[in-house]
């Protein structure tokens, strides 16, 4: 086998590391239906090498996502080139059949392929920004007095855009948010909505679906009130009703896909014109670099990328590598919702935790790969599994 890098960057060890991380107070998630949050699972995934180059990625999973590593996808890698990702990726398509998804491992294939080109994974893809601007992702559905004085906040940490919840029984009760936040805070702050109506998670109860006519209801009250997008208002397969809102609207952009997967599909939901943009997830949906392919068919169709990017640091990285690569991005999410969620609650397995700048933008990182630092001390506290 030739190796595409001078390094021998050949596979010999797979480690996955299950991870139970705490939050520093109760969360409350819009879209768990009545779930209280104090932890958050995640699996990090190292893929060494020969020439001592490891591969860093996570798994927005427990044990699951690291039994399907280690079953379907570690023993297919050992003795392979790391750094020829896209020889390796329909591993771990064939592992989605057999097990839990496993894709985020394409990642740390791609961070050992731009360690040993010494290259953030951005530049070897093409560099089109070296820095994002970042909305201030939110979790809770609050009322409009404690938002105005979180936007307040929000405004002051230096962002310039929030994205709200919608998720009361009764939409206006969440649209009055909306008008309070657009009253107190104008111009000055751009507002995005995330009505998570794409994945129902059957069996846990106290989701409230959205029919066709609510998502329109809502969609034109949004759009005179001047908000930028409005993500996941009907199914993720609702693709008939998601072109029909889409055309009834002028300004508001349509978004979602965090729970779309692939090429293929997201060629569908492309085709279909379902969204102005999409939001894949590096470390959920079919590979980083399979993401890039589906951000071309987008820029070939006058569409927008905003990844997803609520799973945990390492994710978060991924994602902005990735749109740092493509010249059609958009408003990059950054999760921050205090005290049960705050920024440095998703990065607390890095030492170098990512932050916006005063103009509301996140830099991204220059270093080979993705550029992620491990808390190695904080993570063996918090480890509670370990497979290979
Ligand atoms: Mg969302």
């Amino acid at each position: 086998m030739e190796l595409v890098s001078g390094l021998d960057t050949r596979i010999t060890r797979v480690r996955c590391r299950v991870l139970d991380l705490p939050l520093p107070a109760d969360f409350h998630p819009a879209w768990g239906r009545n779930e209280i949050q104090r932890s958050f699972l995640m699996t990090l995934v190292e893929v060494e090498t020969e020439a001592g180059l490891t591969g860093v990625t996570a798994a927005e999973a427990g044990a699951e996502a690291a039994i399907s590593i280690d079953r379907f996808v570690t023993p297919h890698l050992i003795g392979q080139d790391a750094a020829a990702p896209e020889q390796l990726t329909g591993i771990l398509k064939d592992a989605e059949i057999l097990g839990s998804p496993v894709y985020c491992v394409e990642v740390a294939l791609w961070d050992v392929a731009g360690k040993a080109a010494g290259l953030p994974v951005s530049k070897l893809w093409g560099a089109s920004t070296d820095r994002v601007p970042a909305y201030c992702a939110t979790g809770e559905v609050r009322s409009p007095e404690r938002r105005v004085e979180d936007c307040h906040r929000i405004l002051d940490e230096g962002f310039k855009a929030v994205k709200l919840r919608f998720h009361s029984d009764d939409p206006r009760e969440d649209i009055r948010v909306v008008e309070a936040v657009r009253r107190a805070c104008g111009d000055r702050l751009a507002v995005l909505v995330d009505a998570n109506q794409a994945g129902v998670l059957p069996g846990l109860g106290g989701h409230h679906q959205w029919t066709f006519q609510t998502a329109l209801e809502v969609a034109l009250e949004l759009e005179r009130l001047g908000v930028v997008w409005l993500e996941e208002p009907l199914p993720r397969h609702h693709y008939t009703g998601l072109r029909r809102l889409r055309e009834r609207l002028g300004t508001l952009q349509i978004a979602g896909g965090e729970n779309n997967h692939g090429v293929h599909e997201f060629k569908v939901l492309i085709e279909q014109g379902c969204y102005d943009v999409l939001q894949p997830d590096a470390v959920l949906s079919e590979g980083i670099y399979q993401l890039r392919k589906v951000a071309a068919f987008a820029e070939s169709a006058g569409l927008l990328m905003a990844p997803h990017t609520w799973t945990h640091g390492v994710g978060l990285l991924a994602n902005l590598q990735l749109v740092a690569s493509i010249p059609n991005y958009s408003w990059f999410e950054f999760p921050h919702d205090p005290p049960g969620w705050p920024a440095s609650a998703l990065s607390q397995m890095l030492t170098e935790k990512p932050t916006i700048d005063a103009e509301g933008f996140l830099a991204v990182p220059d270093r080979p790969g993705f550029g992620f630092t491990l808390d190695e001390e904080l993570i063996e506290r918090h480890t509670v599994a370990s497979f290979g």
